[in-house]
């Protein structure tokens, strides 16, 4: 078994997701970077390696279950454990209004935010249980909330399924003394927003105005809240979700 803590962060090509694989990488962990760039994918697992750091590269897509549990077993035990799963691949997967909304957006937009935490929590399981303080963390949103911008009901709708799937993953696994949490981020940028950044960037930026500490979210404010409730300073923290939100959930 790996002595070293290992931790599998879904969707690390970018965004806030490589951001936590640094910051985890720069714990000590062995990181396992996952996503669906695959070119991307190894360029940044190689200059994580070339900054020192542990880092790996499995490319699977998060919506195919067999790819899942394939590489999370495969992974889990080449190292005989897993102490934390980020299950941060998620997004918008386009706008659509509900009238014209086809079945097929509906099921990726799901698939891509509650079934991936599904199918990669379910194969973790097995290996988070030998984990050291193991712990899983998925991300929800405000959408969870207020259901959604314009067209991003079903976001909204999937990530309130991930805030409730959190909640009974957190029951279901406290007697394997396996802690599952949230975080909810609030604007963050990154290319999650490259829609409206690069077609109304002065709107973008004007979101700043609604927040109380008055910037938009970078990637690093999400990655060091990860960082924490990973880690045995967590130890007691479960079925909770932390917004990093930089008070935007309240308005000014
Ligand atoms: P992003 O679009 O920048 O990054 C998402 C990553 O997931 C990309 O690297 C992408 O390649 C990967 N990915 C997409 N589909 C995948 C699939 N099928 N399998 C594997 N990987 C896949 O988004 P982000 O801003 O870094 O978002 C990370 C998480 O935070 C998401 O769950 C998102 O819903 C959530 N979130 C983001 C914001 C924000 O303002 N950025 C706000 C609230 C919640």
């Amino acid at each position: 078994m790996s002595d070293k803590r290992v931790a599998i962060i879904t969707g690390a090509t970018g965004g806030i997701g490589l951001e936590v694989a640094k910051r985890l990488g720069k714990d000590g962990y062995t990181v396992i970077l996952n996503g669906i760039s695959h070119d991307t994918g190894e360029k940044v697992t190689a200059e994580l390696v070339a900054a020192g750091m542990d880092a790996h590269y499995a490319g699977f897509d998060v919506t195919d279950e067999a790819a899942v549990t394939e590489n999370i077993v495969k992974i889990g035990e080449k190292y005989g454990k897993i102490d934390t799963l980020v299950n941060n691949a998620g997004g918008l997967g386009g706008r659509s209004r509900f009238e014209e909304m086809t079945t097929e957006f509906y099921r990726n937009v799901m698939a891509l935010n509650l079934d991936s935490v599904f199918f990669a929590s379910r194969a973790a399981i097995p290996f988070l249980k030998k984990g050291e303080h193991p712990s899983i963390i998925n991300y929800t949103s405000n959408a969870a909330w207020n259901a959604g911008g314009p067209g991003a009901g079903i976001y909204g709708t999937s990530k309130a399924g991930v805030h409730a799937i959190t909640r009974a993953l957190a029951k279901d696994l406290a007697e394997y003394k396996i802690r599952v949490n949230a975080v909810s981020p609030g604007t963050i940028d990154t290319p999650f927003h490259k829609q409206i950044k690069s077609t109304k960037p002065e709107v973008f930026a004007s979101w700043a105005n609604n927040i109380m500490l008055g910037r938009l979210g970078q990637p690093e404010d999400v990655a060091g809240v990860v960082s924490f409730l990973a880690s045995k300073d967590a130890a007691f923290i479960t079925a909770e979700t932390i917004q990093i939100g930089g008070g935007q959930a309240l308005g000014i």
